[in-house]
């Protein structure tokens, strides 16, 4: 049973559709490279459309009704998009669930060091990273110092043209005859991946010495530039990732080239059909999450309380408060946990099986199944719900695949889809294939993101 290629059926109308969807797409994961970034910009993006956030809507002073547009953030790192239909919300939601954060190496607590006359910001790597990528590579700062003061100061350096960027440092090939000889694993080691910011130091009159000149000079800087010090960076988020704008790939252009496409492929398309679909019988819910990459965890993960408490102050607002009513909401809902899947790569062909893997350009893929040791952790949808997710699939002319994530014991790994499955709703894995997932540079074809974006999009309409 083989799929066709999505580009085959395309019409000039439905190339000019691709194309305007897709450049918005990478000017979003070009400008957006933090979980934080991509809050801000869903909010702007939601209020543009409509929304009111959760505080206006309870401020409003009358219940909410069908066609009352809510938005929710979590912590500045996780949003929740609320679209009331016109039946209660009990009966069920029809949610999109996608996450904003993205492998990257963290800035440590006390990341300043000097040495060999260099400034160094030393990292901790954050989600499935291979360290020999980030080696040798132009990369930017970005994040947030919070002050003692209550204030936050944005930091954001490395992706404007005349910006600098920074670079963790390879050794040369002439000495690395040790270095190579080890498995790729070992080959670069994740305490290494220390940052080069400073390279010059201060020069002080007279007889006064300054013990680490160079860190002095990078400390002034930040001073300058951002009023703070070195002990702000206690209580900093600041991510390291790589510079530059996603672009265009392939002399045909079919394809994007760009860092955080997984899973913001999925966030940016989720977030789109959501804003598109202004009318809905069934409440519709777009949610996109921090901390996917480390499990889920913490406050603004998708394990927390905050999806579960905001649906229970939406339901209050409508006149639909009782916590049995929230229970009936949930295990009513059904869901898209949308993520990237592993795009089939030739070079590495035996790490697939292909009847069931996943082809650059051939749609949306379902993945009914995620998991390891046998489906081991993996939410496994129903075939109930599979049927009527191909027939709104089908009845939408949306391309689409199903496919696992490579061979049998070649891996595995999971998304947030066992999460939300826990109230009993329907759920399965619907993503975008990628290349080179978790590399600083990740490949996604056009033809997947524009069938995801109508896929997600008829799904709110008719699940
Ligand atoms: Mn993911
Ligand atoms: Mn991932």
């Amino acid at each position: 049973m083989e799929r066709p290629n999505a580009w085959k059926a395309y019409d000039a109308a439905a190339i000019a559709e691709l194309e305007e969807l897709c450049g918005d797409y990478r000017a979003f994961i070009s400008e957006n490279k933090t979980e934080r970034e991509c809050v801000t910009a869903s909010v702007a993006a939601a209020r543009e459309a409509g929304y009111m956030s959760l505080d206006e809507a309870a401020a409003l002073g009358r219940e909410l009704t069908a066609g009352d547009k809510i938005y929710a953030t979590c912590h500045n790192k996780t949003i929740m998009l609320v679209n009331l239909g016109t039946q209660p919300i009990e009966q069920g939601m029809n949610i999109l669930g996608a996450h904003i954060d993205s492998p990257r190496l963290d800035l440590k607590q006390n990341p300043l060091y000097e040495a060999g006359d260099m400034a160094y910001l030393d990292t901790h790597y954050y989600g499935g990273v291979k360290a020999y990528h980030w080696v040798a590579t132009p990369l930017a700062l970005h994040g947030v110092v919070c002050k003692k003061d209550g204030t936050t100061v944005e930091v954001r350096v490395g992706e404007d043209a005349n910006d600098p960027v920074f670079c963790i440092s390879d050794l040369l090939i002439h000495l690395a005859s040790d270095q190579l000889k080890k498995p790729a694993a070992e080959a670069v080691d994740h305490e290494n991946l220390d940052v080069i910011v400073g390279g010059r130091p201060v020069v002080i009159e007279g007889d006064e010495e300054e013990k680490e000149p160079v860190k002095r000079f990078f400390l002034d800087l930040l001073t300058e530039k951002y009023g703070i010090d070195e002990e702000d960076f206690l209580s900093a988020e600041l991510e390291v990732v790589p510079a530059g704008a996603a672009r265009e790939m392939g002399l045909d252009r079919s394809m994007i080239l760009g860092y955080g496409q997984d899973d913001r492929v999925c966030a940016y398309t989720s977030l789109a059909a959501q804003l598109a679909v202004t009318e809905v019988e069934r409440t519709s819910v777009c949610l996109l999450v921090d901390k996917e990459e480390i499990g889920s965890v913490g406050a603004s993960g998708m394990t927390s309380r905050f999806f579960e408490n905001t649906v229970a102050e939406i339901m209050a607002l409508a006149g639909e408060g009782s916590s049995l009513a929230l229970r009936r909401a949930l295990a009513n809902s059904r869901m898209l946990s949308s993520d990237v899947s592993a795009g089939f790569d030739t070079l590495y062909a035996d790490r697939f099986e292909k009847k069931n893997a996943a082809f650059m350009g051939h749609g949306l893929c379902f993945n009914k199944y995620t998991g390891s040791r046998g489906k081991g952790g993996s939410n496994d949808a129903d075939a109930e719900y599979m049927a009527l997710v191909r027939d709104i699939m089908d009845e939408a002319g949306v391309a689409f695949q199903t496919c696992e994530l490579g061979r049998i014991g070649a891996g595995g790994g999971g998304t947030i889809a066992y999460i939300l499955a826990e109230y009993g709703m329907d759920v399965i894995d619907a993503g975008v294939a990628v290349l080179s997932m978790h590399s600083l540079w990740e490949i996604s074809n056009k033809a997947d993101v524009y069938e995801a974006y109508k896929g997600y999009k008829a799904f709110i309409e008719r699940a």
